[in-house]
């Protein structure tokens, strides 16, 4: 880990498999330190349904290669929330639905995806100040990060707790259908070639089968709080 405070302070990165409350907990962190959010996800979410909307094949390299040239992804605060936008248009609600979620797993597994939103990601949390959600941010982008947390829950675990996301919504779906579709999204994302899902050397593992949102923010703040004053008394 490099040892410095950057221009707005450090950089923690949050990786782990999906519906382990990554999202929950860095909004609620990044509160906590007046951070910057920056949802990794969300980003391959908005190239995954601009890539559907333009009817380009998930494996059509050429074609991500130019749809995510011509691409503006940015994140704007609407009080507590933040809203993501592609191309200006706010694609927030658009990019939750399964099918996106499906149809990302396998666009974010794509080299020419990958290479475009590195560069963004970089560039949006290079200074400090900012807490980044994702699956490589302590590994590919940014391996110096000052503090990295590995957040993940069993699949059983995540599944319900997904299915409690997807039945207060109204939706129809069953529990067992929800967990399945967590563990085949856990193995598109560990198995991929490029920045797979997987835990950096030195980053803290936090396993949140059995804790409270509290207790894993807590966890967090204080492994955040003692880098802080390590970095600013030396
Ligand atoms: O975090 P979320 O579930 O919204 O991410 C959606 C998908 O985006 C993940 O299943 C994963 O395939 C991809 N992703 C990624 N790298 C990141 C963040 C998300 O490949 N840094």
């Amino acid at each position: 880990m490099s040892a410095r405070l950057r221009a707005n302070g450090v950089i923690i990165a949050i990786d782990g498999p999906s519906g382990a409350g990554k999202s929950s907990i860095t909004k609620l962190l990044a509160r906590r330190l007046g951070y910057l959010h920056i949802d990794t996800g969300a980003m391959f979410r908005a190239v995954a349904l601009m890539a559907k909307r333009a009817q380009i094949a998930c494996e059509d390299d050429p074609a991500l290669a130019v749809l995510c040239r011509g691409l503006d992804i940015s994140f704007c605060r609407d009080g507590e929330n933040c809203r993501v936008l592609a191309n200006g248009e706010d694609v927030s609600g658009a990019i939750r639905s399964e099918e996106i979620g499906l149809l990302t797993s396998c666009v974010s597994a794509r080299r020419p995806v990958r290479d475009a939103l590195l560069a963004m990601q970089r560039g949006m949390g290079e200074a400090g100040g900012v807490v980044l959600e994702g699956r490589d941010i302590g590994t590919v982008v940014f391996p110096d990060a000052e503090v990295k947390f590995f957040l993940s829950a069993s699949a059983e675990e995540r599944g319900r707790r997904r299915y409690l996301e997807l039945t207060a919504r109204g939706e129809q779906v069953s529990l067992k259908e929800t967990i399945d579709k967590v563990a085949l999204r856990d193995r598109q994302d560990e198995g991929r070639e490029y920045a797979p899902l997987r835990k950096a050397a030195d980053a803290v593992d936090i396993d949140s089968t059995s804790l409270s949102m509290d207790e894993v923010l807590a966890l967090m703040e204080s492994a955040v709080r003692q880098k802080l004053a390590a970095l600013q008394g030396e």
